[in-house]
């Protein structure tokens, strides 16, 4: 591939990565915002909810019932501790009454979220004349607050949502003359995150949806650009290989004519005789040449085909003996037919030019013992013909693509071995045509096995 198109590739990779990077970070925004908008909505719908009437009123319980427990403090009848317990206590008395009345304010304020909520006392103290500390009952900075209302949750998930002081002067009492009743209130929202990722779903699957569909597009635009690459060097390659065939007959033709209208030649009938026998060859090179493009470069659906049933084994034997005559070389072919009587139903004459072209690739590409096979498979009811030769063989990355037409594998990874890239491509057309399919197992250096599998 060169350069400028792994630039284009990789300029969009990391486009799309820095775009995935700002929709996440969107993304996260919204929730954050999202959460913090929930939260103070939360705080305002449940805000409704312990701000009643009801609420205050049983809230009075333990003001009235805190300031009785005072006198009797006062008075020396009960110590300090029994005092915090006693407000402890009152908790089991009211919150019944409480949660009963907070679960109705819920429905009454439809809200649908489930919040919940805990009131606590953090400083109890009392002071003099001067406004001086004169007692302290309960001191947030060493102690723990008193849970009094609601449910009894840890802070850690929880939201501060009121911080309030009731301030009484206390008329009767003789050595204080203020109460500072400090409480706190937080809420808790259970299933909160869940809660707004909800909210957010349609964003996220629209958000998601999107970024699939870019990234489907993306894929698709830089496989189409490889395969327009690849497309353009095939045919590249096809114009250099055909004008390379041409060139010989071309310029053999050129000096027959020359040799022709040379005045020596005249009258000289065994020249012209010879010269003609030249020319007539040549001219059945360029025929066949252009035969071979015309007729290889079909496809399946182009290919009409003639069935008839007949036996397999006497066919194959038929095609590798005519074939061996026409060898020059010393090449050793086997066959090895495991079901002599099978028969078949395809096109004897394409079926035929297939095999013959896996043999003729076989010996071209430097085969020297060839073995062909044939099998019948009984379960997948499937005929197998295979063509196995110990040539130069294919690497992994171009057995994906041999199958295409006017491929070639490049001359610089092999010798120049001359064709036009079509016998394949014909090959699998055919066996397509006969609703069948062509495959390659092969090792670089040490051999190649195609075979075509034909259903029965
Ligand atoms: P051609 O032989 O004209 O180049 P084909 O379509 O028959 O075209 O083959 C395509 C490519 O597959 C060839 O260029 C060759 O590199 C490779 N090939 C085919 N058959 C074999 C084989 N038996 N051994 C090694 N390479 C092969």
């Amino acid at each position: 591939m060169s350069l400028k198109s792994r630039f284009l590739i990789l300029g969009s990779i990391i486009t799309l990565i820095a775009i995935s990077a700002i929709q996440a970070y969107l993304i996260y925004n919204t929730y954050e915002l999202k959460k913090k908008t929930f939260a103070m909505d939360a705080r305002n719908s449940i805000a409704k909810v312990y701000s009643t009437q009801e609420v205050d009123s049983l809230f009075w319980i333990y003001r009235n019932d805190f300031l009785e427990q005072l006198g009797l403090y006062e008075d020396s009848k009960i110590t300090k501790p029994e005092v915090i317990k006693n407000l402890e206590s009152k908790t089991n008395e009211v919150n019944k009454a409480f949660l009963k009345v907070y679960e109705e304010g819920i429905k009454e304020n439809d809200i649908e979220f489930n919040v919940k909520i805990k009131i606590s006392v953090t400083d109890i103290i009392l002071l003099d004349s001067l406004s001086a500390v004169n007692d302290v009952f309960l001191d947030s900075e060493k102690d723990s607050a008193i849970f009094i209302l609601g449910n009894n949750f840890s802070n850690e998930d929880a939201i501060l949502i009121n911080k309030g002081t009731w301030q009484k002067e206390l008329e009767n009492s003789k050595s204080f003359k203020d109460l500072h009743f400090k409480t706190q209130v937080y809420m808790n929202l259970v299933d909160w995150e869940s809660f707004v990722v909800k909210e957010l779903t349609s964003l996220l699957i629209i958000s998601v949806l999107l970024f699939a569909f870019v990234i489907g597009l993306l894929s698709y635009s830089i496989n189409n650009l490889i395969k327009q690459k690849r497309l353009a060097e095939i045919k590249t390659d096809f114009i250099n290989n055909i004008t390379h065939e041409l060139k010989t007959p071309l310029s053999t033709l050129a000096i027959t004519t020359k040799t022709l209208t040379n005045k020596y030649a005249e009258g000289q009938t065994e020249i012209a005789k010879e010269t003609i026998q030249v020319i007539d060859r040549q001219n059945k090179r360029l025929q066949n040449l252009i035969d071979q493009v015309v007729n290889n470069s079909i496809g399946y659906d182009e290919i009409d085909l003639s069935l008839k049933e007949f036996k397999i084994a006497p066919f194959l034997e038929k095609i590798i003996s005519d074939y061996k005559i026409t060898l020059k070389k010393e090449i050793v072919i086997t066959s090895d037919f495991e079901n002599l009587e099978q028969k078949i139903i395809a096109d004897k004459f394409y079926l035929g030019t297939a095999i013959l072209n896996l043999l003729s690739n076989a010996v071209k590409y430097e085969g020297t013992i060839i073995n062909v096979t044939y099998k019948y498979n009984e379960k997948t009811k499937q005929h197998i013909i295979s063509v196995t030769d110990n040539g130069i063989g294919i690497s992994k990355k171009n057995q994906k693509i041999i199958f295409e037409k006017f491929f070639r594998v490049s001359e610089k990874d092999t010798h120049n071995y001359k064709g036009l890239g079509l016998g394949l491509y014909y090959s699998s057309q055919i066996v397509k045509a006969h609703k069948g399919a062509i495959e390659v197992e092969s090792k670089e250096k040490e051999g190649s096995t195609f075979s075509i599998i034909i259903p029965k």
